[in-house]
């Protein structure tokens, strides 16, 4: 009890100064505006220069003393350009100036952040040794005030932080110093369009996982294909609602968040399963007991569980007869099984390697053991199933993958008949000449250019798989088919112009035919595939280097019976 009290005297004080010091913080964030402000007009003026390098330094130093990390490390940035230029007897250029802008924003809206959060003191407390977390920073590019003010107070709402830049420029600027989770910008900007800047976050490294949304104004023509040939997860058209962006935004960045893992747990005794499941629940983790073996094999095919803990000693049989019976079935292959016993004899770490079991852990438990062990066990099971369902050049989908996921889609179209879904087949042409002329090793770098310009010029939400050899399959959602030709299309126009670098110096050039057929919820996805197939086919008759929907209305007769389109 004494020492709860001393802990609450000492956060009491902590507490009284991190209010002092984030009051004081907007006075500090003026004085860099307004110094920002000044080397916009006059550049060459030292004094103005080191005032700001002066400033950048108390704030990193003030700012790790209170554990707000993005603070110093924004702030340590902007002082080290401030540092490079005076070191250098250089005056400020247009680029440090958006540098430091972009770095303000940062700031300012981290400011916000913490401002508004009511959870402070306890926060403050923790991100003393921690690194504070920014995942929730939302950058919003539009010159319009009355979008950022519509968003600001919806996202601040979800708990998220709103970060404001006015133009392309500055944006770029923003994401290069650090990656927000989620971008809404407006399609027309001053100095470019929002689709640029989409397909710039798409192409940095972890740029996959932002979500994106452009809006364009009123009169402007939002067009649908660029927007996902550029990247971009969702569109809209202004004047919009802006509590249906917030929404769908996040919903998008709900999915980022990795699902909680599932972990059964085979455990007959009451007081044992109450402690593993206090364990693992308090880690974030879903767990499940089954009490009885006999009702382990339901457990299995309804929860789906990411990992099993199986107890040795169980009425009737025991854990190693369970594992046993669960590696026989191919679909368990990779599910990581860890036994507890309650002995530690060398025979029994036998029998439990021997009977497919991962790991194997001795009663009684520690929690710090548990749950260190069944992250270890769950990172390298989805580290494998990565490696499983991607194909080793590409790193795309491989044919079994890609099923499995354009059916989840189709499943989810028949919940929402209003969407349409297009799947394409895409097959390079005479692509055996390619792999003759300047060899296999050659050939594969062109399946893999293609794979790259696919991953960036299509949403993280297609799907998209190497079905064969040189045969590509995409899985494009929520657009109607004259967008698909036009996406498709669009696509095989940037493939062709590409060139590619031959052993020899030159460069030549690859195109492919193309087939898309639109989603039909009476029908099977078998049929579905099959009427790509045959539209890819007509493609290929008809001169290859082309793109060809089937349409229902189509007389699918022209296309011979048990011809195959490659
Ligand atoms: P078409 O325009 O009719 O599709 O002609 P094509 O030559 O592309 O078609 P075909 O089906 O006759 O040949 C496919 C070629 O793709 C043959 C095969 O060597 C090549 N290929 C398949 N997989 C790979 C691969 O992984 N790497 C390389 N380099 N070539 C591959
Ligand atoms: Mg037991
Ligand atoms: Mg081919
Ligand atoms: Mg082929």
């Amino acid at each position: 009890m004494n020492e709860c009290r001393g802990m609450d005297v000492q956060d009491d004080s902590l507490n009284a100064i991190t209010e002092q010091f984030i009051t004081g913080l907007s006075a500090r964030l003026a004085r860099i505006e307004r110094a920002l402000a000044s080397l916009a007009m006059r550049p060459a003026e030292p004094p103005v220069l080191r005032a700001l390098l002066r400033e950048c330094h108390d704030l990193a130093g003030t700012g790790g003393a209170f554990g707000f990390t993005s603070i110093t490390t924004w702030s340590r940035q902007a002082e080290q350009r401030a540092r490079r230029l005076l070191d250098d007897g250089l005056a400020p250029s247009e680029a440090d100036l958006r540098d430091w802008r972009s770095l303000l924003a940062l700031l300012v809206a981290e400011r916000e952040r913490i401002a508004s959060d009511t959870n402070r003191r306890t926060e403050t407390i923790v991100t003393v040794h921690d690194e504070v977390n920014v995942s929730g920073v939302v950058l919003i590019v539009d010159s319009d005030p009355h979008t950022h003010h519509a968003l600001t107070q919806r996202l601040h709402d979800k708990g998220l932080v709103a970060v404001k830049a006015a133009n392309l420029a500055d944006a770029l600027a923003i994401v290069e110093v650090r990656l927000p989770a989620g971008i809404i910008t407006d399609v027309t900007l001053t100095d470019g369009s929002g689709y640029e800047l989409a397909r710039h976050v798409r192409k940095m490294p972890g740029g996959h996982s932002t979500a994106i949304l452009v809006v364009s104004a009123g009169n402007a023509f939002l067009d649908k294909v660029e927007a996902i040939h550029s990247g971009s997860d969702g569109y809209f058209v202004k004047p919009v609602d802006w509590d249906v962006v917030g929404e769908r935004l996040g919903q998008l960045l709900e999915r980022q968040v990795r699902t909680t893992a599932r972990i059964l747990s085979v455990e007959d005794d009451p007081d044992q399963a109450m402690i593993i499941r206090t364990y693992l629940e308090s880690a974030g983790y879903q767990v499940q007991i089954c009490r009885d073996p006999q009702t382990f094999e339901a457990a299995i095919s309804t929860f789906q569980p990411d990992l099993v803990l199986l107890d040795v000693s169980l009425p009737g049989l025991d854990g190693y007869t369970l594992a046993r019976y669960l590696r026989q079935d191919e679909r368990h292959t990779t599910l990581p099984i860890i036994f507890l016993t309650g002995h530690s004899q060398m025979s029994d770490k036998v029998e439990s390697l021997r009977a497919g079991g991962n790991d194997f852990l001795v009663k009684p438990i520690s929690p710090a053991i548990l749950v260190a062990t069944v992250a270890a066990h769950l990172e390298r099971a989805a580290l494998l199933k990565g490696l499983l369902d991607r194909d080793g050049l590409t790193r795309l989908l491989t044919h079994t993958a890609f099923w499995q996921r354009a059916k989840a889609v189709v499943a989810r179209q028949h919940r929402h008949t209003m969407s349409s879904a297009a799947l394409a087949m895409i097959d390079l042409d005479h692509f055996k000449s390619v792999n003759d002329r300047f060899g296999h090793p050659t050939g594969d770098r062109v399946l893999v250019s293609l794979a790259t310009m696919l991953r960036q010029s299509l949403r993280p939400s297609d799907v998209i798989g190497r079905y064969g050899g040189e045969e590509f399959a995409l899985l494009i959602d929520d657009l109607r088919l004259e967008e698909a030709e036009r996406l498709v299309n669009r696509l095989l126009s940037d493939f062709a112009a590409v060139a590619h670098p031959a052993p020899d110096g030159s460069t030549f050039h690859v195109t492919f035919s193309g087939g898309v057929a639109m989603f039909d919820p009476h029908e099977d996805v078998d049929v579905w595939k099959e009427r790509a197939d045959k539209a890819l086919y007509q493609a290929k008759r008809a001169g290859r280097r082309q793109v060809v929907v089937h349409s229902k209305t189509d007389a699918p007769e022209t296309v011979a019976r048990g011809e195959s389109a490659t």
